[in-house]
């Protein structure tokens, strides 16, 4: 599929840990060929290479709770900053409390796309908690090729193995039931109030994150067609 080279600007999936935001992030980014940024993707490598930022994060996500807005924040201004975000960038996972939201805000009022200022297109992907329970402690993927699989729904053809490569595949530590339980806790204390924030902004649209991928992503890409057309 050839991405659609147009000016999206910033989109921001909301929602808790397992609603689908890397999922759709990853559909997003190709149909229209911007990044896609996933914090808790690139604190992972991080804490894979060991670098300082690693160093700092490893325990705080093993245990399931938030990396201080410090830290986040320098990382994802040097994200965005970064020559391929000029079109546009999915952010996945963040802004994840109000500093980050309030942060984002004030980057994007100065933060050109194409020549022009656009407001974040914000989609709060809806899920309830029985199924969100479901989602992540059957969640494998594939550390080669990124693809996401589960073992209750959507399980690989051999077991363990990934479809497309044969990587043998695995399930990220913070997905054990004690540290989910701690996530979303964290979620609705500190994460779940901005949908409210945008709501009020009036910038958010609500997406029925329980109906079948397909789905989703189909509501999700024509959404953001019907936007895009807007601005
Ligand atoms: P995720 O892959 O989005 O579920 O993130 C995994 C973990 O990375 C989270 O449980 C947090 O510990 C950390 N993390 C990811 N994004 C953020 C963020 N925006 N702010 C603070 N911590 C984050």
């Amino acid at each position: 599929m050839t991405p659609k080279a147009v000016t999206v600007g910033s989109v921001i999936l909301l929602g808790a840990p397992g609603a689908g935001k890397g999922t759709q992030a990853k559909v997003i980014a190709q149909q229209y060929g911007i990044p896609h940024i996933s914090t808790g993707d690139i604190l992972r490598d991080n804490v894979a290479r060991g670098t300082d930022l690693g160093k700092k994060a490893k325990a705080i996500m093993e245990k399931g709770e938030l990396v201080p807005d410090t830290l986040v924040l320098d990382m994802v201004e040097d994200r965005v900053d970064c020559p391929d975000c000029d079109r546009g960038f999915v952010l996945d996972g963040f802004p994840r409390t109000a500093a980050q939201a309030e942060w984002l805000d004030r980057f994007l009022t100065t933060r050109t796309f194409a020549g022009r200022h656009l407001p974040p297109i914000v989609m709060n992907f809806q899920v309830g908690y029985n199924q969100l329970l479901q989602r992540l402690t059957g969640r494998r993927s594939c550390p080669t090729c990124g693809r996401i699989y589960n073992v209750y729904f959507q399980p690989p053809r051999r077991e363990g193995v990934c479809d497309f490569d044969g990587a043998p595949l695995i399930q990220r530590k913070d997905d054990s039931e004690e540290v989910i339980s701690e996530r979303l806790k964290n979620y609705e204390r500190q994460t779940l109030p901005l949908a409210d924030y945008y709501r009020r902004q009036g910038r958010l649209y609500e997406v029925n994150g329980e109906l079948p991928r397909e789905q989703v992503t189909a509501e999700v890409l024509s959404l953001l067609e019907r936007l895009r057309g807007e601005q």
